[in-house]
């Protein structure tokens, strides 16, 4: 596997490279002890369960150990499940239960149990150790074989493992390679790492960073929670890349210091995970005239991200909605109704986004029926392609995707049909509007209208004027079934671990 040369490459040639730094601690791993440390883990973890390919499940948060484990399991043939400290108790259990595996490595503290259990200390004492014997490299992980799994919440209440495979991930790479690298640069940069590692956006940063031999800069959740702080160690930083959620750089843009002047050397923001709007991409490239803003759109399902596009000062200052971006290469995205057939809805209309190629995850860990639910062959003159249903709805013009929100995020009142996220785009152009998000108000399972939840860059005095100001200036944008009955003000948005507002925090808010 190409990232697995990579590694072992850079390892001689970028020994004492810093391959990951948390940016709260200051604990760092280099390209050399990486390695290193990942085969002493492996041999233990060799001698402790069977070779056969089951999952690891690792728990913990943003310790440089965390990536010697994962590459530990995968030299050993095993993928890894990783599994963020922002999890609760009950969902690690789920998790463990889930993927049938028989070894569990924590590098925090829990309660949870598991035939074979390795501590901190453990992992801490395996790498002081002196190496018994490397594991040969026809045992690692490579091809079909599953390279991490990741669990996201499934529509049941149970998480469900998306199984990324090694090809996957190396098709995916060879992709942000293109993009950083881009315009003839080395692609070597300091990047960041914003999201938990359960979170497949971290794959984006991770990885990419360790297949150019950069750096990762991890952001923990201490320092996330502390304004001040991250912001005095961005100024230090010399971020390259930066990758993160829409929500999060709308929580950095709050502070007026936050440019190029702080972050001199910032080439690329990639943004994935949901919409970036127009404003955001318009205030950044504002504050870093120098820098690109790309945005990315893709499913855990299809490996982290499969579109891209270079967010230009007419596509950022114009009304559109910013597209999603092209295909990349080995990977075509199709709009389809539910005949789901080649070659789908023409071009302009609206439907379901299909990806298909060569990054289509493998399907749900232990979960055939629902893998068969949502993963199919597609049938194309060039061939049967794997496929995935993403349940987000979109069309295609000039080759570029446009996102029109979730498929079941579109609702019906009083018989008119109303997409949520064209109030909540309508909303965020208020200039003192940081974050929007519209909810239907349900009762007894009828939707009997709409409210609004906004953050603001200023303190109101009286939410109900406020409120007012919000629903007239709807009511000039949009029709008036569209107008919000009510306009929440928060001081802060709830947020899922992803980094995502939190919708189901905000319904009980209702
Ligand atoms: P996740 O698997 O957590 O990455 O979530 C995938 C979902 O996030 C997609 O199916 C979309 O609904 C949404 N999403 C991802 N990227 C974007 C984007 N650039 N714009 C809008 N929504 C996005």
């Amino acid at each position: 596997m190409e990232l697995l040369s990579r590694l072992s490459r850079y390892a001689k040639e970028k020994t004492d490279a810093v391959a990951f730094q948390n940016a709260y601690t200051d604990e760092t791993i280099t390209y050399g002890q990486l390695w290193d440390y990942s085969d002493r883990i492996a041999s233990h973890i060799d001698e402790t369960i069977d070779a056969d390919k089951r999952p690891v499940v690792v728990y913990g948060h943003k310790s440089p150990l965390m990536l010697a484990v994962f590459l530990a399991c995968v030299k050993t043939g095993h993928p890894y499940c990783p599994v963020d400290i922002s999890m609760p108790t009950e969902r690690l259990r789920d998790i463990v239960e889930a993927s049938d595996t028989s070894l569990l490595i924590s590098l925090e503290e829990t309660e949870v149990g598991c035939e074979h259990k390795y501590s901190y200390d453990d992992v801490r004492g395996f790498v002081a150790e002196d190496l018994r014997e490397a594991i040969g490299v026809d045992r690692y992980v490579s091809g079909d074989d599953v390279y991490y799994i990741i669990f996201t919440s499934g529509s049941t209440g149970k998480p469900k493992g998306v199984m990324i495979t090694a090809d996957c991930l190396d098709n995916y790479l060879t992709w942000m390679e293109q993009i950083v690298t881009r315009g003839g640069e080395t692609g070597d940069y300091t990047y960041l790492n914003q999201a938990p590692f359960s979170f497949d956006l971290s794959v984006m940063d991770t990885y990419t960073s360790l297949y150019m031999g950069g750096t990762i800069w991890s952001m923990e959740k201490r320092l996330q929670e502390d304004m001040g702080l991250m912001h005095e160690r961005l100024s230090g930083s010399g971020l390259g890349i930066w990758v993160s959620t829409p929500s999060f750089m709308n929580v950095c843009l709050l502070n007026k210091d936050f440019n190029s002047e702080m972050l001199p050397h910032m080439r690329i923001f990639l943004f994935c995970g949901e919409v970036l709007t127009n404003k955001t991409a318009r205030q950044l490239k504002e504050r870093f005239p120098e820098a690109q803003v790309i945005n990315t759109y893709g499913p855990t399902e299809s490996t982290v991200a499969v579109t891209e596009v270079v967010i230009t000062d007419e596509m950022a200052g114009s009304e559109k909605p910013l597209s999603i971006g092209y295909d990349k290469p080995g990977t075509h995205i199709y709009i389809m109704d539910d005949k789901y057939t080649y070659p789908g809805l023409p071009e302009g209309e609206k439907g379901e986004i299909v990806i298909a190629g060569n990054t289509v995850a493998a399907g749900y860990l232990h979960q055939p029926e629902l893998t068969a639910d949502k993963f199919f062959k597609l049938t194309t003159p060039e061939g049967e392609m794997w496929a995935y249903k993403t349940g987000d709805e979109g069309y295609k013009t000039d080759g570029l995707l446009y996102y029109c929100g979730r498929m079941d995020f579109q609702i019906k009142l009083n018989g008119y049909r109303i997409e949520l996220g064209d109030i909540e785009s309508n909303i965020l152009e208020m200039d003192d509007v940081t974050y929007c998000v519209v909810l239907p108000i349900e009762k007894r399972g009828e939707i009997k209208g709409l409210a609004a939840f906004v953050t603001l860059d200023h303190e109101i005095t009286d939410e109900f004027e406020y409120s007012q100001s919000v629903r007239k200036y709807i009511s000039e944008k949009l029709p008036h079934y569209m107008v919000p009955k009510k306009c929440i003000v928060l001081k802060e948005m709830p947020m899922t671990n992803n980094g995502k507002a939190d919708r189901r925090a905000l319904k009980e808010l209702l």
